[in-house]
């Protein structure tokens, strides 16, 4: 389990045609697709999702962004996931981002930040079960 990460390409991404840059980037950067999905989250998901930041000051924006358009999920394996997938998407601040990192190239601002990462192995597990059955594991 420790070899998988998920990730959601979020609303301002996938609006700005970016799917596809993105999703290259992380087939390049060694990650194989293991299940892959676009949605939209209603704001109820997405409150449920990001409820670890229910008492942040920003959640009420971030709720409504991220169920403001359509969102590509997608669990992602690869040796040592977690921290190789966050080092390729870059500082939640697109300012402080490094060079060729996903949020430098394709971010706008800390709220609409093109990407998210799994911060843990366990929630990578928990993240990757809110969108995926087992059966859609493989
Ligand atoms: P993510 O969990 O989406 O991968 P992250 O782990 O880099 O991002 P978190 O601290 O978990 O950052 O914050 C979750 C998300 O909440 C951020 O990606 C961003 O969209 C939003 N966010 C965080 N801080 C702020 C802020 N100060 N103002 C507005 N939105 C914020
Ligand atoms: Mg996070």
């Amino acid at each position: 389990m420790s070899n998988r990460t998920f990730t959601m390409i979020k609303p301002d991404a996938t609006k700005k045609n970016n799917t596809g840059a993105i999703l290259q980037m992380i087939n390049a950067a060694g990650f194989r697709i293991v299940a892959m999905k676009t949605t939209k989250l209603s704001a109820e998901k997405a409150g449920e999702f990001y409820a670890v930041h229910a008492a942040r000051p920003f959640y009420a924006e971030l709720v409504n962004f991220m169920s403001s358009g359509p969102i590509t999920a997608a669990i992602l394996e690869k040796e040592n996931a977690v921290e190789d997938f966050r080092k390729l998407i870059g500082a939640t601040n697109p300012a402080e981002a490094a060079e060729g990192t996903i949020r430098k190239l394709y971010a706008s601002s800390i709220g609409e930040n093109a990407i998210h990462g799994s911060d843990s192995n366990e929630n990578a597990v928990i993240e990757g079960d809110f969108f995926f059955s087992k059966l859609e594991q493989f």
